[in-house]
């Protein structure tokens, strides 16, 4: 297989890997607390966020749930109804950065999650923890740096690309099986580990998993499972817990 072609699904393996600890982790466990991951399986998805996505989990989730405070209002960080599609798709990790460098939105919003000390020394060195991965390519391409370079830009690009979608096209377009603006759409869900079931997730946000018919998949949830067997995790409830707003179909509530 020609290098340049390994580079390209090594990037996007890595864009998945990113995907998948953004919606397990800094998601459905940190921001809604669907799930509980042990100590140890907990400081591993840390570290692999760090080195991943550079992003720092407190700032992640206080954007995040502020977004489910505000959804598609005024104040809601990344929404395609107050900003624009476009703006959302393209530019929403500029949006996310406005809200995510506000102390007092973090302060407010993710209390819960004050730095430790392994933040304050790594994990809030985020550009460090992105460097370090571009490392770890350059030992895999034995130091071939076209290859790093290609690697490195097809999983920050489709990293972004496809979590902005999550917001953009999840609050767009699709089906919406309950109230609110929130899109299911199954396609999306395949290729951003279960996020596209958006509707869903906004429904019933304490959900660890975000399937809740027979005809949607939530890759996501395969993981939690998994996790689970091992002893890693524990989820919250296993049933649907629709809020009150939620409970009432999208189709009965139209005028
Ligand atoms: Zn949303
Ligand atoms: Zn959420």
């Amino acid at each position: 297989m020609p290098g340049p072609l390994i580079a390209v699904l090594v990037g996007l393996a890595t864009c998945q890997l990113g995907l998948y600890l953004t919606t397990v982790v800094l998601h459905r466990a940190m921001s809604h607390k669907a799930l509980t991951l042990g100590r140890r399986p907990l400081f591993a998805a840390r570290a692999l966020i760090w080195l991943t996505t550079g992003i720092k989990p407190r700032e992640w989730v206080a954007v995040h749930r502020k977004h489910h405070a505000f959804t598609d209002v005024e104040g809601d960080p990344h929404s395609p109804v107050v900003s624009g599609f476009f703006t959302v798709q393209l530019a929403n990790v500029i949006l996310y950065k406005r809200v995510a460098d506000d102390p007092e939105t973090v302060r407010r919003y993710a209390r819960d999650l004050p730095p430790d000390r392994w933040d304050r020394v790594l994990f809030d060195r985020g550009w460090l923890g992105l460097g370090l991965g571009v490392g770890i390519f350059f030992l895999v391409f034995w130091g071939n740096w076209h290859l790093v370079v290609i690697a490195s830009a097809v999983h920050v690009g489709t990293y972004l690309l496809a979590s902005s979608a999550i917001n953009a096209i999840g609050h767009r377009f699709g089906r919406r099986p309950f109230p609110g603006l929130a899109t299911n759409n199954q396609w999306l869900a395949w290729l951003v580990a279960g996020e596209g079931l958006h509707s869903n997730h906004h429904a019933a946000p304490t959900s660890a998993r975000l399937s809740f018919a027979a005809r949607e998949i939530d890759p996501g949830w395969w993981v939690i499972a998994a996790l689970r067997r091992l002893g890693w995790a524990q989820v919250r409830h296993d049933e649907v817990h629709l809020k009150a707003a939620a409970a009432v179909p999208a189709t009965s509530s139209a005028p």
